[in-house]
């Protein structure tokens, strides 16, 4: 790509487009886990997660929910809206695992949470991504209200969408940043990579814990939730 490099995340790198209020997002073909300690280079993967965020992207835009998507120039690459990122990860729970079960007691993975839950964790890998509580957010200078507001509105939509799919939305991280008018939008991406994604009623994987658990092929995975999510596109 001609275009000057912005940022070089760990698996997207953020292009200049010319114009102020437009970047360019190329998925690598690269996946990481446990703030990139653990590190791989499967092919199409890049592509696979471009596709898919743009899909849910615009589900969401459909339901009214502001996202920084706005086109899909090749198979792995954005044209986003520009934003100053909140660096807050906001990750949305349906059902138990992960971090939850790991760092809290008395709940089994696989146990349904109703209500959903929010949480808040620092984006910051050198410090190891902490869980931040709510006062903690605000002190930073982030109203974590709007953020959960838009979290639970976007689990709403995704969970309709996956159940149909016939998969349980188990989890998922998002980010969100602001406009130069002051708006905010749903940013980063939206795939199996930042979400945990299991067969309806079961336990099987179709998301990144096949890779940080070593135990399977992710693009394979991520393919068959591409196809499934085209059926209903
Ligand atoms: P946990 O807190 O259980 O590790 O993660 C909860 C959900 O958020 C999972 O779906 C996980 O994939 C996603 N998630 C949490 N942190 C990150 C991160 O730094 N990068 C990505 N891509 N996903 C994350």
């Amino acid at each position: 790509m001609n275009n000057q490099e912005l940022m070089h995340g760990k698996v997207k790198t953020l292009y200049d487009t010319g114009d102020a209020e437009k970047v360019l997002i190329k998925y690598e073909d690269k996946v990481t886990a446990f703030d990139g300690k653990m590190v791989d280079y499967p092919d199409g993967k890049g592509k696979v997660c471009c596709l898919i965020s743009a899909l849910l992207f615009e589900k969401l835009s459909a339901a009214g929910i502001r996202t920084h998507y706005l086109d899909l120039p090749s198979l792995n690459t954005m044209l986003c809206r520009r934003l100053t990122i909140v660096p807050v990860e906001v990750i949305c729970r349906n059902i138990a695992a992960g971090s939850l079960v790991k760092n809290t007691d008395g709940l089994k993975e696989g146990q349904l949470l109703q209500p959903p839950i929010v949480e808040f964790f620092l984006k910051d890998d050198a410090k190891g991504d902490p869980l931040l509580t709510e006062d903690r957010v605000r002190l930073m200078g982030v109203d974590p209200e709007p953020l959960k507001e838009q979290a639970l509105m976007v689990n709403g939509q995704l969970q309709v969408l996956f159940t149909l799919l016939g998969f349980d939305l188990v989890d998922f991280k998002l980010e969100f940043g602001y406009d130069g008018h002051g708006d905010l939008y749903l940013a980063d991406e939206l795939s199996p990579d930042s979400m945990r994604l299991w067969k309806k009623g079961t336990q099987e994987r179709f998301d990144k814990d096949l890779f940080r658990k070593d135990e399977g092929d992710i693009v394979t995975a991520y393919k068959h939730i591409l196809t499934q999510l085209r059926q209903f596109a």
